[in-house]
C-alpha cells in the first residue's frame, strides 16, 4: 500500500508509519489492527501489509520522516527504540512536501514555524495544482489518502461554494481562499484523482456536499470523520448496556486531559469546538434522549501523548434509585489510534477494488462522527462492518 499521510510529521502519522513498517518487517505482532481478525480473512489478496509513506506537512520541512518520529518517541517513549532502529533506513527517504494551512485556526501557531503554499504567496488554484502534483507523483493503484492532521475549527460552510462540484470550481478559480479550508483541498486533490480518502479528524475533509458528489462522479470510496479511539470508544460501547438493561442515564460528565501537540492545537477554543461537537452527539443517538452531559478538553503538557479521561455516569434503577458509575481511560493515543489508520486504508482500498464509492457507511465503527451513518453503538458497528465484508468479499 502507498499511504498518503496529511499532517506527515505528527505523532499519529509517524507512529502509523514505524508501526507499519515494523510489521512488514516482522517485528511486531499484529495486536491491535482490526482489519486482522478472523471476520476480515482474506483482506490481503486487496491491501498487503507492506507500505511505502509520504504526505503533506506545515513545519519541519528540511526534517525526513525518520527525524519527525524520533522526535516523537524522545518525547513519549511510546514503544521500543529497538524498532525505530530497525526502520529507520526506510523512514529517511520520504520527506513530505509542504502543504496548506488555510483555515486551520489559531491553535496551530502553537506547532511553531508554519510553512505553508498560501505564505509563498500561490493562489488557490496554484496550491491546488501543487497538491496535485505531489500526490500524482506518489500514486499507484494502491494509494489511499488519509488526513492526520491537526484538527481544524468548525468549517462555516457555504451555499455557492460548496454544495456543488462546479461552485467548488469556481471558489478555487476565483481565489476566494476565505471560504476554503486546507482538509477540503486536500479532500477534493485525493478525490479528483481517484484516490480512496479517509479522514481520521473531526475537520471537513471529505463531508462536503461538493465532494461527496464528486466522490460519486469520480467513484471514489471515502470514509470520516474523526477516529474513534479512547474515552468515546468506551463511551459507546458502554452506552448500549444502559440501553440494553432498560437503565435511565440521568447524566454523563467526560473530562479529558492530554499534552502534546494535539493538546496544545485542542486548547484553543475554536479548534477545540470541533472535537466537542464530535464526542457530544454520541449520546442522544444510541439512548436516545439526551442526558446531561458535560464534555470537556483540557491541555496537561506533562501527560504528553498520554490521555487520560475521567468519565462520570449518574444513572437511575428500579424504583427510581440513583446509582454511579465511574471510569478513568488512560491510553496513548497514537498507539490507539494508528493501527486504525491503516485499518481504514485497507478497508479503503478493498472498497476501491470491490468497485464501491461514495461514504462507505459500514465503516461507521471507525469513527466518532460516522459520515451518514446513525449507526453509534459500537457493537452494532462492528456487525456492520463484518457483514459487509463478507458479503462483498
Ligand atoms: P499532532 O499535532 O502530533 O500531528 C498533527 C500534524 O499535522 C502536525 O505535524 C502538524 O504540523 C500537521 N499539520 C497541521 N495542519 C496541517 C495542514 N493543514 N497540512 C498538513 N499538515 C498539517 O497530532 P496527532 O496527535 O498526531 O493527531 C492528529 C489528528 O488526529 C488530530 O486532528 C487529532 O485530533 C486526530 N485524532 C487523533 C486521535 C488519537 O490520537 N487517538 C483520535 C482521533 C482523532
Amino acid at each position: 500500500m502507498k499511504l498518503w499521510l496529511i499532517g506527515a510529521y505528527g505523532i499519529v502519522a509517524t507512529t502509523t508509519a514505524v508501526g507499519g513498517k515494523a510489521v512488514e518487517k516482522g517485528l511486531i505482532n499484529k495486536t491491535g489492527l482490526v482489519s486482522e481478525l478472523p471476520q476480515f480473512d482474506g483482506i490481503n489478496d486487496y491491501a498487503k501489509l507492506r507500505f511505502e509513506f509520504g504526505g503533506h506537512e506545515i513545519r519541519n520541512l528540511d526534517k525526513n520522516l525518520s527525524q519527525a518520529a524520533y522526535m516523537h518517541w524522545e518525547k513519549n517513549r511510546h514503544y521500543d527504540a529497538s524498532i525505530l532502529k530497525e526502520i529507520k533506513h526506510d523512514l529517511e527517504k520520504v520527506n513530505a512536501k509542504k502543504g496548506t494551512a488555510l483555515a486551520c485556526g489559531t491553535g496551530i501557531e502553537e506547532l511553531g514555524k508554519i510553512q505553508s503554499l498560501e505564505n509563498d504567496g500561490l493562489s488557490l488554484r496554484e496550491i491546488v495544482e501543487r497538491i496535485e502534483r505531489d500526490i500524482r507523483k506518489f500514486k499507484n493503484n494502491d494509494t489511499v489518502v488519509i488526513n492526520v492532521a491537526s484538527t481544524e475549527p468548525v468549517a462555516k460552510l457555504n451555499e455557492k461554494y460548496h454544495n456543488s462540484i462546479e461552485g467548488f470550481e469556481e471558489m478555487i478559480d476565483e481565489d476566494k481562499k476565505e471560504f476554503a479550508s486546507a482538509s477540503m483541498l486536500y479532500a477534493y486533490a485525493a478525490i479528483k484523482n481517484k484516490i480512496p480518502y479517509g479522514n481520521f479528524t473531526p475537520s471537513i475533509g471529505s463531508s462536503l456536499p461538493a465532494l461527496k458528489k464528486l466522490a460519486i462522479e469520480n467513484e471514489v470510496p471515502h470514509a470520516g470523520n474523526d477516529g474513534k479511539t479512547g474515552e468515546t470508544l468506551v463511551k459507546t460501547t458502554l452506552a448500549p448496556m444502559f440501553l440494553y438493561r432498560n437503565l435511565e442515564v440521568i447524566g454523563w460528565m467526560g473530562y479529558n486531559i492530554l499534552g502534546d501537540f494535539d493538546g496544545k492545537v485542542l486548547s484553543h477554543k475554536d479548534n477545540k469546538e470541533s472535537k466537542i461537537i464530535s464526542k457530544d452527539s454520541v449520546l442522544k443517538k444510541i439512548l436516545g434522549y439526551s442526558p446531561y452531559s458535560i464534555t470537556e478538553i483540557e491541555y496537561f503538557p506533562s501527560l504528553v501523548d498520554n490521555k487520560t479521561a475521567f468519565d462520570f455516569i449518574h444513572f437511575k434503577g428500579f424504583l427510581g434509585t440513583k446509582m454511579k458509575f465511574y471510569f478513568v481511560w488512560d491510553g496513548i493515543d497514537a498507539i490507539v489510534a494508528s493501527p486504525l489508520v491503516i485499518d481504514i486504508a485497507r478497508f479503503l482500498l478493498f472498497a476501491k477494488k470491490k468497485g464501491k464509492c461514495g461514504v462507505i457507511k459500514q465503516m461507521a465503527f471507525f469513527f466518532k462522527s460516522p459520515m451518514e451513518s446513525n449507526t453509534i453503538n459500537t457493537h452494532e458497528q462492528f456487525q456492520q462492518l463484518a457483514g459487509w465484508f463478507k458479503n462483498t468479499i
